[in-house]
């Protein structure tokens, strides 16, 4: 049976193993799931600055600018507002994106627009990674959107939509659009997102960048960058700019081609944004490119640095970060006007027994308050997962969240609890508040005076000042805190704001590690309860069973089920 599918009638039919589908209208309704509460997510801190999610979904809002104009597209983000079962009843078809920390709520809003009949569509990194493993999507549009998408849409539009559309190629991106920003709330976010390149020249082997995006970096041009600045700067937003780039300086030549155009940008416009991206440490070798970065008004980049331990590094395939100490590289970079933020990983198979007190004393020394202190993860995709496949070494899929999390998804040369134990004894130690505020105060006698962050001091400032005061001064570390801000306010009064936003920021990472082994505690606490009524309930049965012979023994399996009824009690009394 052909039916008319033609998008003027606003109506198509489907035929998916017997279903019949029909799409009444031409809405498209774009979700983003919610992240969980991790050391990423700030959501300690963004109360304080008013805002309900750091970074926007700029994935989804690439796709919505590359869809016909003949689609109404709503986006429903749903870190920053609701899902309501009218947006799902509304919608034609369904379009959801998500990386892979976001897979829990992922699964709930398949199954919620599922339950509803629609036609769901998934693409973005964790369909891209893990789609053989996802249950209810309709289609799975992989990879990247500018060569996966049309593909897609040309078929759904002619009725004859297949279930996954995959091509590993790598797109030009100079000739991909403007992000939708028109489709975001855009009071809600923190930060707004912009990118300049795709790919990495490295091959770090646990890192999937590479295998999705390439090693050849592909760059935007200058003109279609700056046009993109212009976009977020017409929608009134001002404060903090992401450059999402896994490398901004994975082409050099194409950065320093940019750069230029951004300084001139901000200076034409008054420095509204403060950009911070991601780069290699090889960022430290090259002053020019440092002075163009400080000079088009970055004041913060986040750096991969893993572990100080040279050899472990060349293990890891991470040779670039060898060239020069780490830590004369951190000071470049600081010294150069920049604070650096930076990964660090324990679990490789080489590190040594004293790699936990290496990692503090570094984090310490080198002045990084921003410190994201992960347990090694086997992501699909990369190298080291498929290495551990060969070596019989790989236990479950990852759980995306790779920080403040005691799960292990591969059994690590190291023992076990050795190696779980050292982890939380590294962010105890880096994110005790005199630990927190001394690095930050380093940090500060490092990094010269940022001119280029012209900021006004307005409302959204003086309002996360004054609860910040509130809430740090009296706090349990409010000495501290005080001190520190003493210090920056003496040290640089402009630059003040940033060192308010720099005090809360670490109010998250210390509520977050507080709260994590509070949690791990109660667990441990729980596990040794149950183990313990297991015990006596064997005891009690072993008497019992041989007190009457005749009565029907509990086997060990039901004294297992009882104890685990126990367990599954007790962890929602967690909760
Ligand atoms: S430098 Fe970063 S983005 Fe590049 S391969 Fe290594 S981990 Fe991946």
């Amino acid at each position: 049976m052909r039916i008319n599918t033609s998008l003027e009638v606003s109506e198509k039919t489907k035929k998916d193993q017997g279903l019949v589908t029909i799409i009444m209208n031409n809405n498209i309704l774009m979700i983003y799931p919610e992240s969980p509460t991790t050391y990423w997510s700030m959501k300690h801190a963004l109360p304080f600055a008013g805002k309900k999610a750091q970074l926007p979904p700029l994935g989804l809002i690439t796709i919505a600018a590359m869809l016909p104009a003949h689609y109404n597209v709503k986006l429903v983000d749903i870190n920053v507002s609701q899902l309501t079962d009218s947006d799902i009843n509304n919608a034609g078809l369904i379009l959801i994106s998500a990386m892979i920390v976001q897979k829990e709520s992922f699964d709930d809003v398949v199954k919620r627009c599922k339950k509803a009949g629609k036609t769901i569509v998934a693409g973005g990194p964790y369909p891209t990674t893990s789609y053989k493993s996802i249950e209810g999507v309709d289609h799975f549009v992989l990879n990247e959107g500018e060569i996966t998408l049309p593909r897609f849409l040309r078929d759904f539009e002619n009725g004859s939509a297949e279930r996954i559309y995959t091509d590993e190629s790598k797109p030009d991106i100079t000739g991909t659009p403007v992000p939708r920003f028109d489709l975001l709330d855009i009071d809600k976010y923190y930060s707004m997102v912009l990118q300049f390149s795709r790919g990495c020249p490295f091959n770090c082997e646990f890192c999937d960048i590479i295998e999705m995006f390439g090693r050849t970096p592909r760059t935007k041009t200058p003109e279609q960058f700056i046009r993109e600045l212009d976009t977020v700067y017409q929608t009134g937003f001002n404060g903090a700019l992401f450059i999402v780039d896994d490398n901004f300086i994975g082409n050099k030549a194409a950065a320093k081609t940019l750069l230029p155009h951004i300084a001139e940008w901000q200076s034409a416009h008054g420095y509204p944004y403060r950009l911070f991206t991601e780069a290699s440490v090889d960022l430290a070798e090259d002053d020019k490119l440092l002075e163009m970065m400080v000079r088009s008004g970055f004041d913060m980049v986040f750096i991969g640095i893993e572990t100080p331990v040279e050899q472990t590094l060349i293990y890891m395939q991470k040779p670039q970060n060898t060239r020069i100490k780490l830590i004369d590289s951190v000071r470049r970079i600081q010294n150069a006007g920049l604070e650096v933020t930076a990964g660090f990983i324990l679990g490789f198979d080489n590190d040594p027994e004293d790699i936990f007190d290496l990692q503090i004393n570094f984090i310490k020394e080198s002045g990084i308050p921003m410190a994201m202190v992960s347990l090694l993860m086997a992501l699909p995709k990369t190298q080291l997962y498929r290495r551990l496949i060969r070596e019989d070494r790989l236990l479950a899929e990852s759980s995306g969240n790779n920080t403040h999390n005691f799960y292990l998804n591969y059994i690590p040369a190291m023992d076990k609890e050795t190696l779980v134990k050292g982890y939380k004894r590294v962010i105890c130690a880096i994110y005790n508040p005199e630990a927190f505020f001394n690095r930050c105060l380093k940090m500060l006698r490092h990094t010269p005076l940022r001119l280029m962050a012209r900021r006004e001091i307005g409302f959204p400032e003086l309002r996360a000042l004054f609860l910040s005061i509130i809430k740090q001064s009296f706090s349990r570390y409010g000495y501290y805190y005080l001190k520190y801000l003493l210090f920056a306010l003496i040290k640089s009064p402009r630059f003040f704001p940033e060192s308010v936003r720099m005090a809360i920021i670490g109010r998250h990472f210390i509520l977050m590690t507080r709260s994590m082994l509070k949690n791990d505690r109660i667990r441990e606490k729980e596990k040794k309860r149950v183990m313990l009524k297991e015990k006596e309930l064997a005891g009690i049965m072993s008497a019992t069973n041989k007190a009457s012979a005749s009565s029907p023994a509990m086997t060990p399996m039901s004294i297992r089920s009882s104890s685990l009824r126990l367990i599954t009690v007790h962890s929602h009394d967690i909760q």
